[in-house]
């Protein structure tokens, strides 16, 4: 697989800059690749490429059920090569096999629902209030769209951009993570491959700082759409301000999950453990957050942290693997950090706080499956984002008390409530500042369904009708008859 090249205006092109990354295995540090590291002046040369095919029309003007087949083979490709691709996400994030797995299967899914929904807007006709006129309020495509991607889900956040912007008749410069490149390099060869025309598609690899930076600054740039943390999302989002662009943002999540006295006891206790420790908590809708009735407290904190002792890390091409390691040192130290924090403030450590003993785990970025419970709203650890594998339990009451607790952060990205009281979880989930409320279940998405963040999780919807609209601009044409 070459890393050394970019995909800018239908060719694969050497950089620029001549600065390069080692791409790591999180399981042994073993280097598996190495990346060029694009710079401001490599993705400027996409973004040119993007402005001109747009310019052109080549893409934008296609009929759009001629887009959609493009878009439609792309996931096809994808199904074809679905196990080289879940290998390389396993390389490259140290998750299971069977989850890389998983996860292309719903990217095949993401790109067959967008190639499928491409030309079934036909825009509306509205009753004008003017005599002798008409109406009519149709759908564009943006223009020129700059994607950028985290390293937790590479390519399921990547299909989650590109498939939507080029049904909608987009050009894209996209820009994976700068640790985990190479299952997007792989579905931009496959983009290749299904025939897009030349500059539609275009591929940056470099680090946020220089061409991630570029994209958002850019003026020519029409869009600029963002998953990753907080933090880059507020210096895009300010980048984004100089020249008023559109912009989407996912971003992070300490999400609620709410457990009733009355839920099924079993089902909840083991979806509470993968809500939370599921790709060792790297995940922006993981249930870090677990809110159990106090009268079950005491018996569900014991199931639960007999099952989570139990879980098996280890290499994510083993069958008996629940869980990998963290993405990197750097992420590492942070989950530690907060696990100390978690203790100076109080809360009871009750299994994990601490990298495994075990000596096969000791060139990953391991860290022990970690359970606070006695923890308040008030509590660095229960507010922040810790994004590893650590769980914060409190108590409630009443409804009343796990609504109120449920949405006392600034995000708003998921959460999940149990109980077999259909009625009670209705008026809970109508109640949480959530853009996804589960009720009985844990981390469902599909490519039918719309996702997002309130309050500080996000700007946008990604999938669903909703994701394709983002990447429109909507026009009301008035003819006087
Ligand atoms: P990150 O913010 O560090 O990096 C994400 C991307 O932004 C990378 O491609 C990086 O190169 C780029 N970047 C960094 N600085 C930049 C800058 N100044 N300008 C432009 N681009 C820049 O995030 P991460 O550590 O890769 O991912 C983890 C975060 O992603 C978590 O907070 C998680 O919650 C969030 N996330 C959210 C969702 C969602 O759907 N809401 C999904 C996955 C991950």
């Amino acid at each position: 697989m070459n890393l050394q090249k970019m995909l800018i205006n239908g060719e694969w092109v050497h950089a620029q800059s001549e600065e390069t990354r080692d791409i790591i295995n999180p399981y042994n540090q073993e280097v598996i690749a190495t990346a060029v590291e694009g710079n401001e002046q490599d993705t400027r040369a996409a973004i040119q490429a993007a402005r001109e095919a747009f310019d052109d029309g080549i893409w934008s003007a296609l009929p759009a059920n001629e887009r959609g087949e493009y878009v439609y083979q792309i996931g096809l490709l994808i199904r074809r090569d679905l196990q080289e691709l879940a290998e390389l996400e396993t390389w490259d994030t140290g998750k299971t096999l069977q989850e890389s797995k998983e996860d292309m299967d719903d990217i095949a899914n993401v790109f067959l629902y967008f190639g499928g929904l491409a030309d079934k807007d036909g825009g509306d006709k509205i009753p004008s209030p003017m005599p002798d006129s008409e109406s009519k309020v149709v759908r564009e495509p943006v223009g020129v769209c700059g994607q950028i991607t985290p390293w937790n889900y590479p390519l399921l956040q990547a299909s989650w951009k590109i498939a939507p912007a080029l049904a909608a008749g987009n050009t894209i410069i996209m820009k994976p993570s700068e640790i985990t490149p190479l299952t997007t390099v792989k579905v931009f060869e496959l983009i290749e491959e299904a025939g897009i025309p030349e500059g539609v598609a275009n591929l940056v690899l470099g680090a946020g700082a220089t061409a991630g930076a570029e994209l958002s600054e850019n003026r020519d740039i029409d869009l600029i759409s963002f998953t990753g943390g907080i933090e880059t999302g507020k210096t895009i989002m300010q980048a984004a301000s100089h020249n008023v662009k559109k912009i989407a943002l996912e971003l992070g999540g300490k999400n609620p999950n709410i457990v009733f006295a009355d839920a099924d006891f079993t089902t909840a206790v083991d979806q509470a453990l993968n809500a939370v420790f599921f790709h060792a908590g790297q995940v922006c809708s993981a249930g870090a957050r677990l809110l159990v009735e106090e009268s079950i407290h005491d018996e569900f904190v014991n199931a639960l942290t007999e099952r989570t002792k139990r879980i098996k890390l280890g290499n994510g091409f083993d069958d008996d693997t629940q869980s990998g390691p963290l993405i990197s040192s750097e992420h590492r130290d942070k989950v530690e950090k907060y696990v100390d924090i978690g203790k100076q403030e109080g809360a009871t450590l009750v299994t994990g706080g601490k990298r495994p003993d075990d000596p096969e785990l000791q060139d990953g970025f391991f860290y022990l499956p970690t359970i606070f419970t006695n923890c308040t709203s008030d509590m660095r650890i229960v507010q922040e984002e810790v994004f590893g594998p650590v769980l914060t339990v409190e108590t409630f009451q009443s409804q009343e008390d796990a609504i109120k607790l449920a949405n006392d952060t600034i995000y708003g990205l998921a959460g999940a409530v149990w109980t077999q009281d259909v009625a009670k979880a209705e008026f809970v989930a109508e109640r949480l500042r959530l853009g996804t409320v589960w009720i009985n279940d844990f981390h469902p998405y599909f490519a039918q369904a719309p996702w997002g963040g309130y309050k500080q999780s996000g700007i946008g919807r990604e999938l669903g009708r909703e994701g394709m609209e983002e990447y429109t601009e909507v026009k009301h044409i008035y003819r006087n008859k």
